[in-house]
């Protein structure tokens, strides 16, 4: 019998999820080609341009399969009850939970995770960080979580160049250490208690203008670097839980390792590497097996406790700009095992 998207979130743990984010008024008066449509919540159809010999053009048309695909129609909110909303419980049973927005620069990861930052809008109120800070303070309400006394805590930072900065503390520069018993500590973390969903949203804020801050161009040190935002659940001080939402830098393919420029190369390779080891530590996870190679990247690294354990889980969302001309069927799908999911 076929997998089903059931049998990959109770199995394998781990949930591959493609958004298309719609066209903006560039691409619009350029006319550019829609090259992905999506014909029902978990199919994605490519269409790549081609040439013949006789150089007539075609597209060439490829279907694939994922846990959910949402359309250029769809909300944050709605992305988040398939993505990461069904993880917030994950913390509350002791577990780990980590949802990652992966795609190009432009591809709508800050949108999606963040919120919404066009224009005049500054509301980071329907990010997938505020959207799942919200529901732990829902949830915490439940007799069965109230009464084990959590108390949630927040972090948020960055990593760039395999560097990890404090967003919440002036991009303070910090040390990643591994104990004896292979714990790893991002070393002056700041770790702040949240009381309410407000109190997270000013964290949000906070964060996002040290990203941006001290840039000639919005965009350019930012899509360079992973934003990780943490919720951490404690009991006592112990740590119950924690769920790791994730804007991974840009996965600029091609673009950097032939740019001219020495930084841009290196921060390709970089970046490159560690989604690299981020696709080998996920796929540790889902075949649960015994060694995960988190030791390459910093990001992996930090993120270690969250690829081991009974009780881990992930989720992916594969951002596409639906106008990209170069179709390389999205990488996240890369991260299905077996290629089933081509259909
Ligand atoms: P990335 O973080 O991947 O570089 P952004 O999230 O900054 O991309 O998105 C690029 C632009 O597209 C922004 O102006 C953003 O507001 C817009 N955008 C992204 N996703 C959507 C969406 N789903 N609906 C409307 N606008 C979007
Ligand atoms: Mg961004």
């Amino acid at each position: 019998r076929p997998l089903t998207s059931n049998d990959l979130i109770e199995e394998h743990r781990i949930c591959v999820c493609v958004r298309a984010r719609p066209l903006n008024k560039k691409e619009l008066t350029m006319k550019d080609l829609d090259v992905i449509t999506i014909p029902s919540k978990d199919v994605v159809m490519v269409h790549e341009p081609k040439q013949k010999v006789d150089l007539t053009r075609y597209l060439e048309n490829q279907t694939f399969r994922f846990d959910y695909a949402f359309d250029e129609n769809s909300t944050n909110e709605m992305v988040y009850r398939f993505t990461a909303q069904p993880l917030v419980e994950t913390i509350f049973e002791r577990g780990m939970a980590t949802c990652f927005a992966y795609g190009q620069t432009g591809s709508g990861k800050t949108h999606t995770m963040g919120g919404d930052f066009s224009g005049k809008n500054q509301d980071c109120s329907k990010g997938i960080y505020a959207l799942s800070a919200r529901d732990v303070f829902l949830m915490i309400k439940k007799p069965n979580y109230k009464k084990l006394d959590l108390q949630i805590f927040a972090t948020f930072f960055e990593i760039y160049s395999g560097k990890v900065f404090d967003l919440l503390n002036n991009k303070t520069k910090l040390r990643v250490l591994e104990d004896g018993k292979q714990q790893v500590q991002v070393v002056g973390l700041q770790e702040r208690e949240v009381k309410c969903t407000e109190d997270v949203l000013k964290l949000i804020e906070v964060g996002n203008s040290c990203r941006t801050s001290g840039q000639t161009s919005a965009n350019a040190h930012s899509s360079r670097s992973h934003a990780v935002f943490q919720i951490i659940l404690r009991r006592r001080g112990k740590m119950h839980g924690k769920f790791s939402l994730i804007d991974l830098a840009g996965n600029e393919r091609g673009a950097d390792t032939s740019s001219a420029d020495r930084q841009t190369r290196l921060e390709g390779a970089e970046i490159n590497k560690s989604l690299l080891a981020l696709k080998e530590c996920i796929r540790a996870l889902g075949r649960n097996k015994p060694h995960t190679p988190f030791r390459a990247s910093k990001l992996t690294q930090v993120l270690r406790d969250s690829f081991i354990g009974e009780n881990s889980r992930t989720c992916m969302v594969g951002q596409k700009q639906s106008c990209e001309l170069t179709v390389d069927p999205s990488a996240a799908m890369d991260i299905h095992q077996g290629g089933h999911n081509q259909l």
